[in-house]
């Protein structure tokens, strides 16, 4: 629209202005042509009192609030009038009006066109009700008719500067004139007008009866008059403006929507300023407008209203009480803020900011409500880091932290637009994927793991992960639970299958998993009811073919069949149920070696494996010592078995000092394959080495075998370490264990023993000795 066009309303209230102010001009002139046809007759002292008088009186108008939030403003100058009136020819009369008129508007600091009107209307309508009286009234002076005609010059008076005024107002805003003309309150405003004009008939009579300076006797109440009303006029006004303010300090309490909170503050502009042309704007107020700033995050904001018509002096306090209303606002904005920040501090993981378990299922729950009927299946993907717990370990928590950051950033980057992407706690993220077809949701996923691989630096190391992945694909009926356990599932399958790949779940997986906690809901009744048998397999001394000691191993019969050691002693250790497994065996241990040491004479070790884990365990020196109290004699040996790779810190091995401290001796179990690695001899407080049975397995018919085997006793003998042998099955096996130098070789296996209840044991080692004896002997 062109600005011209856009301006069009206000250039014809401006025209409008200027007309309705020629045509009082006019008139004005008209009437000092009449007054000053005969000069001698005008009254100058009168005149200036009248004019000081209108201009001073004008200053104390009321206001009768319409309700609505607008308000009718009354000003008792025209009683000035209407004295005139009754005691000068009509001209002269209106000739002072005018003046006065004039005189206020002149030094008033209300803007142009707002004056221009003023002048106009003024003498517009004194003009008009001059007409009325002096055509009511006749000749009639003094009497009650006179009295009518000044009431009705009043009211006309009244009713031509609403009507004009209305005009205006209707052509400046482009709106119709009736809701300007029909306004509330307007027979209350009529009714205290037109008594009050009265008053100036008053002063009238009084003139016209006694000397003039009587009159003076209105002027004390008068002007108490004039002062009440102002006061009462400000006071009410204030009033009117607090109980705005209140009125929206409290419901800014109950909005929780950032429309309503924007709604409830235009509306509360509207009736604080009693103007109907407020907005919110995001630039300050410019010309002809005041406003006031909305504190609002990434977002600034003014309350703006239109105040051209405005009297200055007045701009100053509606600033300010603007201000205190978009303080309320900014309080409720502040408000929402804060609890938007809550939520998403409590659905966000708030090291990666990425969203939480919470926010993932919320998310999953509503992309299967609108997958329902779709093509492309809703998947979710499940992701554990292989070897993130070593990272922390060797570089630290705050290295830890940043590759998880990093990798955060990088999975965001990664996955875009195309899914969800959240971490559901230590080294589990998840994603989530919607509208994609399933060879793409694929694709994405290979390039996550591809992403999860790439070398970081951090902290001046370099680093790479690899991630175990899972994926499943919604099935009818699913629910988010239910997918995020199947996809949690299937990264299980990753992990047991050699990690760093993905494996897509499907119902065998389902199955194995359901197998696997009824396993290990059996299991748990077990150790309850100590249903964990142990029995025992001898250790001998290979020179001299004799017991040393044995080893405890653990043996459970589910349902009258034995499950493999392997099978539930991994299942107690994910399920959190080796602590307790261990202390049934050890108790069982320490039962076992009180009838064995009553039965048997000489030096005896027992050893026991022990779960990295039950090391860390407060209890667990207690019961240690406690066992080692109870076996004396018997030296226990604890065999550290750990299929994930020890977490070695200070806890354990504190815990493994004091244990020491005791008299009980550490191995090193399944030495040479997986994790048990040769750091561990350094890292911990460690006796004996338990070379696994894979080393011997072929050492007579392969001769690195052997060589690799005779490596590892030589690296123990130099280490002061004692070395045992697993998994001696052949006489060949021994005899080359025979042939190798230094002291106290140790084997165990089926040539010799198989495992074997306590009582069994007892047996043979009370036999064993007594060969040994026999041997001596
Ligand atoms: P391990 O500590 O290395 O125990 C030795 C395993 O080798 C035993 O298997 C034993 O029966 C087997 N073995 C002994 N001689 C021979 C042989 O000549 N040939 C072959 N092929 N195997 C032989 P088992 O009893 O099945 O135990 C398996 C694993 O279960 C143990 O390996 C140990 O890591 C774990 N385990 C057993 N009992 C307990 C326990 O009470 N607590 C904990 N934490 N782990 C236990
Ligand atoms: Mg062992
Ligand atoms: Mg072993």
């Amino acid at each position: 629209m062109p600005a011209f066009l856009a301006r069009l309303p206000e250039l014809r209230a401006w025209g409008f202005n200027v007309l309705v102010c020629c045509a009082g001009l006019a008139l004005f002139v008209l009437a000092c042509v009449e007054a000053f046809a005969d000069a001698g007759t005008v009254p100058w002292a009168m005149c200036v009192v009248g004019v000081v008088l209108t201009v001073v009186i004008s200053r104390f108008p009321i206001v009768i609030d319409r309700g609505d939030g607008g308000g009718i403003e009354i000003g008792f100058d025209s009683s000035i009038l209407m004295f005139m009136l009754c005691t000068l020819d009509l001209p002269e009369a209106l000739v002072v009006w005018s003046c006065g008129v004039l005189a206020t508007q002149v030094i008033s600091d209300r803007r142009l066109s707002s004056k221009l009107f003023n002048i106009g209307v003024g003498i517009l309508a004194g003009f008009l009700a001059g007409l009325v009286l002096v055509e009511v009234r006749g000749d009639s002076i003094g009497t009650p008719r006179e009295l009518a005609a000044v009431a009705l010059a009043a009211a006309a008076y009244f009713l031509a500067d609403l009507v004009l005024s209305a005009v205006s107002v209707a052509i400046s805003t482009s709106t119709g004139l009736g809701q300007h003309l029909l306004q509330r309150q307007m027979l209350l405003a009529l009714a205290c007008f037109v008594p009050f004009d009265t008053l100036g008939y008053l002063g009238a009579m009084v003139y016209r009866s006694q000397p003039w300076w009587t009159v003076m006797l209105l002027g004390g109440p008068l002007a108490t008059l004039l002062v009440a009303t102002k006061a009462v006029t400000r006071g009410s006004e204030h009033a009117r403006r607090l109980t705005v303010l209140f009125d929206a300090a409290l419901r800014a309490q109950t909005l929780s929507d950032r429309n309503q909170i924007e709604e409830a503050l235009v509306a509360d502009a509207r009736r604080l300023l009693r103007l109907p042309e407020v907005a919110l704007h995001s630039s300050p107020p410019g010309r002809g407008e005041i406003g006031a700033p909305v504190q609002r995050r990434g977002m600034p904001s003014w309350v703006v209203a239109k105040a051209k018509e405005r009297a200055r002096s007045t701009i100053g306090a509606d600033e300010q009480a603007l201000r205190a209303l978009t303080a309320v606002a900014s309080d409720a904005f502040a408000r929402l803020e804060l609890i938007d920040e809550m939520v998403h501090i409590a659905r966000h993981d708030p090291l990666t900011d990425l969203p939480n378990r919470g926010i993932l299922l919320d998310r999953v729950t509503d992309a299967l409500a609108r997958g329902r009927g779709h093509e492309a299946p809703v998947a979710l993907l499940f992701i554990d880091l292989d070897g993130f717990k070593p990272v922390n370990d060797r570089f630290g928590h705050a290295a830890g932290d940043q590759l998880l950051v990093s990798l955060a950033g990088r999975l965001r980057a990664l996955v875009g637009g195309a899914g969800t992407v959240a971490r559901l706690g230590g080294d589990e993220f998840a994603v989530l994927f919607e509208d994609l077809g399933h060879d793409d949701v694929v694709g994405v996923c290979e390039r996550v793991l591809e992403a999860i691989q790439q070398e970081v630096s951090i902290a001046g190391h370099r680093i790479s992960l690899r991630g175990s992945a899972g994926l499943a694909v919604a099935a009818p009926g699913d629910s988010a639970a239910g997918l995020l356990r199947n996809a949690d599932l299937a990264m299980y399958v990753s992990k047991e299958e050699g990690r760093g790949r993905l494996v897509e779940y499907d119902a065998s997986i389902g199955r194995a998993r359901l197998e696997r906690l009824e396993l290990v809901d059996d299991l748990r009744g077990a150790i309850e009811r100590s249903e964990i048998e142990v029995v025992y397999q001898p250790v001998l001394l290979v020179d001299e073919r004799r017991i040393v000691g044995a080893e405890a191993l653990a043996r459970w019969n589910r349902r009258g069949r034995p499950v493999p050691p392997d099978v539930f002693i991994k299942a107690a250790e994910e399920a959190g149920l080796i602590v307790q497994l261990g202390d049934v065996v050890l108790r069982k241990v320490v039962a076992d070696s009180v009838r064995l040491r009553e039965a048997v004479d000489g030096p005896f070790s027992m050893a026991i494996n022990v779960s990295a884990r039950q090391l860390a365990e407060p209890g667990f020196v207690r019961s240690i010592e406690q066992a080692t109290a109870e076996a004396a004699g018997v030296t226990l040996i604890l065999e550290i078995t750990e299929r994930e790779g020890i977490d070695v810190h200070e806890r354990m091995l504190d815990a493994m000092h004091a244990i020491r401290a005791a008299g009980v001796e550490f191995a090193v179990d399944d030495f040479g394959v997986g994790f048990s690695s040769i750091s561990y001899l350094h890292d911990l407080p460690v006796q004996v080495i338990k070379a696994d049975s894979s080393l011997s397995q072929g050492i007579d018919t392969d001769e690195r075998a052997w060589a690799l085997l005779r490596s590892v006793i030589a690296m123990g003998h130099t280490l002061g370490l004692a070395v045992v042998v697993e998994g001696i099955e052949r006489e060949s096996q021994l005899e080359l264990l025979s042939g190798v130098d230094g002291p106290g070789l140790c084997a165990q296996g089926y040539l010799m023993y198989r495992p074997m209840p306590a009582e069994q044991l007892i047996a043979t080692v009370v036999a064993d000795r007594q060969d040994a004896d026999d041997r001596v002997g």
